[in-house]
């Protein structure tokens, strides 16, 4: 919760010089829509899909997945809804799945690597729940896929895309393609973010596992947690090039990590270049007030001086410096 007390913005905000940044809710349930409408989110940005599979015995069939994603389509129906394809594995375990054990969970078997191996029927009745429901909610729906390393693995997704369209095409079911886009979670991505951005309309870069591969330092190990800290420039410099990329290639780009959430981080956010931030809902308002007040061009001026910064410190000191 946020100490402060701050007005909630439902409505879309701008920099002060006028350039829009969409602010996100994150999420993953539809018991949190009403939380993050009420925050004055503008869509939402990731909705983690995991938890639709969990504390239950099966996984959801596809109708009551259409259902599900259409009722967030229909919380924001004049907004956006990032829905993420599901992403287990690493730290997101699913009971009857039967994950295996691995010595290095983070380095295995998890996110889009399951779905186009041993999840592949799962992914299938997503995607086409998915593709329904986009035809289905008010709002429009984007779809993304999780921890993605090599174009090969975007590729064979968008692939599965199309197949499942021409199957409910030939099938004769209302179906639409909504937006298509890639994460930026792993340092593959960050460095091939130009060959992903050409082939989707989108990136989100997911900065709690970004940093812990950055940094070799994992998300959950206190003894690293000084390690796993965006505000490292190496981290910086990883946002940087996948910003860079997208725009480069006509693809919007957002970050969904706890990184877009943090207020002290906004002007930076901004003036890297990103168009959307999505966060935890009790943090929107503080982040849109953040947003309203910044200059684009100062923005980027702190962008390239943390870029510049050796160190993490010396990206501290350049924030404490504009607060
Ligand atoms: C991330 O890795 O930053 C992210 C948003 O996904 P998750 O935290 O669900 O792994
Ligand atoms: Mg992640």
């Amino acid at each position: 919760a946020t100490e402060r007390e701050v007005d909630v913005r439902a409505e879309r905000v701008e920099t002060a010089d006028g350039r829009e940044v969409e602010v996100a809710a994150n999420l993953g349930t539809s018991a949190e829509l009403e939380g993050a409408d009420a925050q004055g989110a503008d869509g939402v940005g990731l909705y983690r899909t995991e938890f639709l599979f969990l504390d239950r015995e099966s996984p959801p069939d596809e109708d009551e997945q259409v259902e599900t994603y259409a009722e967030a389509l229909d919380a924001f129906p004049e907004g956006r809804v990032v829905v993420r394809t599901l992403d287990v594995g690493g730290d997101k375990p699913v009971p009857y799945l039967d994950l295996p054990e691995e010595e290095n969970p983070f380095l295995g078997n998890r996110g889009i690597r399951r779905s186009l191996g041993d999840d592949g029927d799962l992914f299938e009745t997503q995607l086409r729940a998915l593709l329904r429901a986009a035809a289905e909610g008010a709002g429009t729906l984007s779809v993304m896929f999780p921890l993605v390393a090599t174009v090969e693995e975007l590729d064979a997704a968008l692939e599965r895309v199309d197949e499942i369209a021409s199957d409910l095409d030939e099938a004769g079911v209302d179906y639409a393609v909504p937006e298509l886009g890639v994460m930026v979670e792993t340092p593959a991505a960050a460095l091939m973010a130009d060959e992903f951005a050409a082939r989707v309309d989108f990136l989100s870069i997911g900065t709690n596992d970004l940093a812990q591969y950055v940094m070799a330092a994992a998300r959950e190990n206190d003894a690293v947690a000084h390690l796993h800290d965006p505000r490292h420039p190496p981290v910086l410099r990883a946002i940087d090039r996948a910003v860079e990329a997208a725009h480069d290639n006509d693809a919007w780009i957002g970050m969904c990590g706890e990184m877009a959430g943090d207020p002290e981080l906004t002007e930076l956010l901004v003036g890297l270049g990103l168009d959307e931030l999505s966060m935890s809902a009790v943090t929107i308002p503080d982040v849109k007030a953040q947003v309203e007040e910044i200059d684009t061009a100062d923005a980027r001026d702190v962008a390239d001086r943390a870029l510049a910064a050796s160190t993490k410190g010396d990206v501290r000191r350049i924030l404490d410096q504009e607060s």
